[in-house]
């Protein structure tokens, strides 16, 4: 059996909120998949260090180069993120299909994946659409103290 997770990241790729603007955001988050048809197993709070790849899971299935349009091999991909350990000091890397130098953040993924030093997790949501709508991101945005994007994985 399968996981999904939606994962809510900061829209600014290194900025971090503090403690308390975490949990309120992360309790507000709760409340929302806490109705009686949802059976939300874990939300999570993460801080990391280091720019971190907020992946989406097997919901990525191709990339592309948003400087020569070719695709890139998503094992490309796997592998540079299994060298890094998913951490990034620097996003730009050198892309296979042309040799130029461009953002991670700035590659076509076919399903969103993010980069971030905060996530909050929620693991398994069960809603009728798991997806916050955007009512529901700018509250959590407003208790976050920063815009949030969502990704939505699946393992
Ligand atoms: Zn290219």
């Amino acid at each position: 059996m399968s996981d999904s997770y939606l994962r809510l990241i900061p829209t600014d790729n290194r900025w971090q909120p503090d403690p308390g603007a975490a949990a309120a955001a992360a309790s507000y988050v709760t409340r929302l998949f806490s109705g009686p048809q949802d059976d939300v197993e874990e939300v999570e709070t993460e801080f990391y260090d280091v720019v971190t790849l907020v992946d989406a899971g097997e919901n990525t299935t191709r990339i592309s180069c948003p400087d020569c349009d070719g695709d890139i091999e998503i094992d490309w991909f796997l592998d540079l993120v299994e060298e890094t350990g998913e951490t990034f000091g620097t996003l730009d890397v050198e892309v296979p299909c042309c040799g130029s130098v461009v953002a991670l953040d700035s590659l076509r993924y076919d399903w969103p994946v993010g980069f971030a030093r905060f996530e909050i997790c929620v693991m398994n949501p069960v809603r009728a659409e798991y997806e916050l709508d955007s009512a529901e991101l700018a509250e959590v945005a407003r208790l976050l103290g920063h815009p949030v994007a969502q990704i939505l994985a699946h393992y």
